[in-house]
C-alpha cells in the first residue's frame, strides 16, 4: 500500500490506471478509522481492481463553533488499518494542497440540504459536497462507497453526482454498530463512560419506531412515535438535548407528516442528540 500526498501524483496515477481499464473504487474518510470505515473499504475491495482511501479532515465542513481542532487523528494507526483492510493507496493531502490561497469555488446541493443536519449545521453540506467533488476529480474513481450512517450526506452526494453528471457510481453500505447497538463513529471517543453507557438508547429508540411502524401496519401517528422516542432518550440523564427526531422519504428526504395514505417505498427515521458537547447522529431505514 502506498501513500500519496500530492494531487498531481494521484491524478497521473489514476489516469494511467483508467487507461489500463483498471476499476478504481474509492472510500473518502476523515480518518481515525473504525470498523464502519473498514467495512466500506472491504465493500470497495469486492468490485475494484484498485482501492483508494482518502484521509482528510476537511475544515470547510466544520463551523467555527464545532470540533475541527480536537477532531481525533492518528495517521499511523489508520495506515495500518487501511493496509489490513485491503486498500492499495491512501490519498493524504494537506490543507494547503486542498485549499490554496484564493480558493473560491464551491459545489452546492440545494433543497436536500435544507432540513435535518443542514438546518442545524447550515454550511456543513457545502463543505462536504465541495471536498467530495474535488476528491472525485483527483481520484477519478469508477465507484465510491459511502456509509448509511450519514444518511443525508449519502442522499446529497447521490444528487450532486446525478445533477452534475459526475461519472462515478455511488454505493451506500450499511451502518456498522458496536455490540450494544451504538453506531460506530470517530466521535465516540469523546464520550465519557457515563455518556457511552447511555448512547445506545439512540438506536433503541430507532428500533422502537421501526417495530411500531411495522407491527401496526403503518398506522401509527408520527407525533406519538416521536414523543415516545424522545421519552426513551430523555430517560438517560447524559442525553442533554435532542436536536431532531425526523421521519423522511429515504430518497427525496421529504418530511413525512403522516403514515396514513403513505406512498413512499422507504422511510428514513433519523435523529441527532447531544450528550453534553458530543453530538451523535443515527438513523434506521424502514422498507415497505
Ligand atoms: P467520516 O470519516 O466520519 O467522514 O466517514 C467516512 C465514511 O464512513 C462516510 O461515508 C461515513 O458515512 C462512513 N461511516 C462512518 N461511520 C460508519 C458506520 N458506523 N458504519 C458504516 N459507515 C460509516
Amino acid at each position: 500500500m502506498k501513500i500519496l500526498r500530492t494531487i498531481s501524483q494521484t491524478q497521473n496515477l489514476t489516469s494511467k490506471l483508467r487507461s489500463k481499464n483498471k476499476i478504481i473504487g474509492f472510500v473518502p474518510t476523515m480518518g481515525f478509522l473504525h470498523n464502519g470505515h473498514l467495512s466500506l473499504i472491504k465493500e470497495a475491495r469486492k468490485k475494484a481492481d484498485i482501492v483508494f482511501v482518502s484521509i482528510y479532515v476537511n475544515p470547510l465542513q466544520f463551523a467555527p463553533t464545532e470540533d475541527l481542532s480536537r477532531y481525533p487523528r492518528d495517521f499511523k494507526r489508520d495506515e495500518k488499518l487501511c493496509k489490513d483492510a485491503g486498500a492499495d493507496y491512501i490519498f493524504y493531502p494537506s490543507d494547503e494542497m486542498m485549499y490554496p490561497r484564493g480558493f473560491s469555488t464551491y459545489a452546492v446541493v440545494e433543497k436536500l440540504t435544507s432540513g435535518l443536519e443542514g438546518k442545524i449545521r447550515p454550511e456543513h453540506f457545502k463543505g462536504v459536497t465541495t471536498i467530495v467533488l474535488k476528491l472525485f476529480n483527483i481520484v477519478q474513481p469508477h465507484f465510491s462507497v459511502f456509509g448509511q450512517k450519514d444518511a443525508q450526506q449519502a442522499a446529497v452526494i447521490k444528487k450532486m453526482v446525478k445533477d452534475l453528471n459526475v461519472n462515478n457510481k455511488i454505493v451506500i453500505a450499511p451502518t456498522i454498530r458496536e455490540a450494544d447497538g451504538l453506531a460506530m463513529s470517530s466521535r465516540n471517543v469523546y464520550l465519557t463512560n457515563e455518556q457511552r453507557a447511555d448512547a445506545p438508547y439512540l438506536y433503541k429508540s430507532l428500533q422502537y419506531a421501526k417495530r411500531k411502524i411495522m407491527l401496526e401496519n403503518y398506522n401509527r401517528d408520527i407525533d406519538f412515535l416521536r414523543s415516545q422516542m424522545s421519552k426513551l432518550i430523555k430517560s438517560r440523564k447524559t442525553a442533554t438535548k435532542i436536536d431532531y427526531i425526523s421521519f423522511n422519504d429515504y430518497d427525496t428526504l421529504e418530511e413525512i407528516k403522516s403514515l396514513k395514505n403513505f406512498k413512499f417505498d422507504k422511510i428514513l427515521v433519523s435523529l441527532a442528540v447531544r450528550f453534553g458537547k458530543v453530538r451523535l447522529i443515527d438513523n434506521i431505514v424502514i422498507k415497505r
